[in-house]
Order: structure tokens, then sequence, then C-alpha cells
């Protein structure tokens, strides 16, 4: 059995439910200080953050990923036992085996490789790996980026292992994320009798033309890189049941993804001024899920891309769809970050999975990256 596939085997084998991170680190962290890596643990509450480096100043290349995963659904839905890796018919299976133990695996083999090869290397060496990317994301890479905030810790260069890939392991990198905001509106209206219209007020009817006119709404036409923004309303709730009463609140729920044309307060006015204008009684409350960010195209993305041309025969697709990542929070570090990672077709999902022959190739692209952005 090849290196890559132990290691992922042994990562899939702890049942790492978010923010657990069932002695994945311990494991991954005993290798690296035998590699010579300085490997110090950050935490936060019951998150786990591990940080090891290697090598000091110059520039600093930080491979970023997390260890925890998604809970798995009803175990009768696998094929086999989400948490004992199965090779089955040229694919690995477990949860976390696109998302994402097996680019966490192949980031120790690649550092490993690298230092041994070059143990006097320019620059530093990182990799910052958290319990808690999938769940909350509070006590992850967010404290982490503000203690590196406070300590001064700089990151030039940030490389996450999330699956980015859509058919084929290197075909699309990703060099950016939309920013993500979350609104949770409840319409007060006075409840009473459908026979006595007169004498209530229907928050569903409030609401209505005021959620008509918001997801009408060209919010802009895209940005270069991004697609154009938008508001998808994800939840309503009204109503007690019964149809001969008027409810007194309806409550509704919505998220925007939107791209560099925006910043969330922008948004949250420009909803208030809607609301405002439809004459509603209403609560608002926010959540800022992360403003977007976008890596211009510098020394990262060219090493990158690069190395994807010389591996695959041909330059990967860069875009910036999908959803968010702990990158969210490296990114205003000043860092270029850029995702790449696995396929992600069964990410989530049961049955999740990789295939054998692009696993293998994970820790060579990842060695080869750090060759050509620390010793160029
Ligand atoms: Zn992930």
């Amino acid at each position: 059995m090849s290196e890559v596939l132990a290691l992922t085997r042994d990562l899939i084998a702890r049942a790492s439910v978010t923010p657990d991170d069932a002695g994945c680190q311990a494991l991954l962290s005993d290798r690296l200080a035998r590699a010579g890596f300085q490997c110090r643990q950050i935490d936060f509450g019951e998150v786990k953050n591990l940080w090891a480096t290697h090598g000091q100043g110059g520039d600093v290349l930080c491979f970023l990923g997390h260890t925890d995963v998604v809970p798995p659904g009803p175990r009768e839905a696998w094929h086999s036992d989400p948490f004992e890796p199965t090779v089955r018919d040229g694919f690995l299976y477990g949860r976390g085996a696109a998302d994402m133990k097996s680019s966490v695996a192949a980031f120790v083999l690649a550092l490993e490789q690298f230092v041994a090869a070059h143990p006097d290397h320019p620059g530093t060496l990182a990799l910052l790996l958290t319990s808690d990317e999938e769940g909350d994301a509070i006590d992850g890479v967010r404290r982490v980026a503000e203690h590196f905030r406070a300590t001064g810790q700089r990151i030039d260069f940030c490389v996450t292992g999330e699956p980015s890939s859509k058919e084929l392991l290197g075909d699309l990198l990703r060099v950016g994320r939309r920013g993500t905001l979350s609104g949770k509106l409840t319409v007060r209206g006075i409840q009473g009798h459908v026979a006595y219209p007169e004498k209530a007020r229907n928050p569903i009817h409030q609401a209505l033309p005021a959620l008509a006119e918001l997801t009408a709404r060209t919010w802009d036409e895209g940005y270069p890189e991004f697609p154009a923004s938008s508001l998808q309303v994800s939840n309503i709730h009204a109503g007690t049941g019964a149809n001969n009463v008027i409810p007194g609140h309806c409550e509704v729920a919505f998220n925007f993804r939107y791209n560099p044309g925006w910043r969330a307060e922008a948004l949250e006015r420009e909803v208030h001024a809607v609301l405002d204008r439809h004459g509603l009684e209403y609560d608002l409350r926010w959540h800022r899920g992360g403003e977007p960010f976008l890596t211009a195209d510098g020394r990262l993305r060219a090493a990158v891309r690069a190395v994807l041309q010389e591996h695959f025969g041909a330059a990967p697709e860069e875009n910036t769809g999908g959803g968010t990542s702990d990158a969210r929070f490296i990114a205003p570090l000043g860092a270029e970050v850029v995702e790449l990672g696995p396929v992600n077709a069964s990410i989530h999902k049961v049955n999740e999975r990789i295939a054998l022959d692009e696993l293998e190739r994970l820790p060579a692209l990842y060695r080869a990256i750090a060759e050509r952005l620390l010793l160029a």
C-alpha cells in the first residue's frame, strides 16, 4: 500500500465528526515533528488547531486544511461503514475521502518529502489544520487568523486542499470566493380571524411584495471572475396550521452570495431600505459569513497553473464558484490564496470517495507547488 493511501486510511478510521479531531492532528503532528517541523497547538475551546512550520523568515507558504468531517448520515445508506476506509473498484470510500483527509495526508507527505530533499530551503513551509471547518467555524481558522494578526505572523501564499476539481483532478483552481451573508427576518402582523381581516394585519401579505422585489432584483451583472450576486430565500414559516387564523408573524430566512462589488454592510442597507419602503414592521438579524475575496493573478496562481500544466498537460479553469471555505479567513491577512484538491462530486454525500490514481498524484502536486514558490 502506498504511503498516501495508508495515511488517508488512518485518518478516515478516526471518526472526527466536527468539531471532534479524534486524534488526527496528534498523529500528523508526531510525524511532522520527526521530520523536523516545529509543531504547536493553537486550540480554542474544544477546537484543535495545529500549526507546524519548517524553516524561518522569507516567504511563508502555508498549506491549509481541516481534520473534521460532516456527519455520515444513516449507516444503512452507505455501501461500507463510513469510518472503515474501503478500497473498491479503484476508489477509496469513507467519510472525508474527498473532503478532505486525502488532501491532508498528501500535504503531510509533500512536506516530509520537501524537507528531506531540501533540508536548508529558503523561506518558511507551514501547515495549518483545524477541526472546526465543517461546523461553526468560529474557534478554528477564524480565531487562528486573529491570533496571527495580533502576533504579526505573516502568510504570503496559502494553498488549501478543499476539493475544487470538477471531473478530473486539477481541472479547476479556485482563486477566490464569493461573500456570504444570511438574514433572519420576522415580519410582525396582528393575529385575527380570517373572517375579520379589517381587525387583523396579515404579515404574509405584507412580506410577499417586499420579498418579490428583493428576489426579482438584479443585484449586479457579475464582476471580473465572479458570477452575479444573488439573494435566495431558504425558509418561510408562518401560520398556526388552522385555515381560519391570520398569523401574528411570518419568519423568512435568506442568504446572499455576492461578489467583491459589494460589502455586507451595503447589502444590509439595501434590504432595510426595501422593507422600510413597504412599511413592514419587522426584526431582522444578520449573520456575516465572510466577505468575498479574489487572489489577483500573481506568483501563486502562476506557480500552481504551471504545476498543473506540467502534471496534467492542461491549464486549469480558474474561477470563484462554490461555497465558502477557511481560505476566507487567511486572505484578509494579505496572503495570496488558492484552493486545489480532489474531485468534489461525492463530498458531504453517502459513499464519499476519491479515485486511487488521483489520490496517488496529490503529494507530488503539492510538493511541486512548494518547490516552485520557495526554491525559485
Ligand atoms: Zn472541506
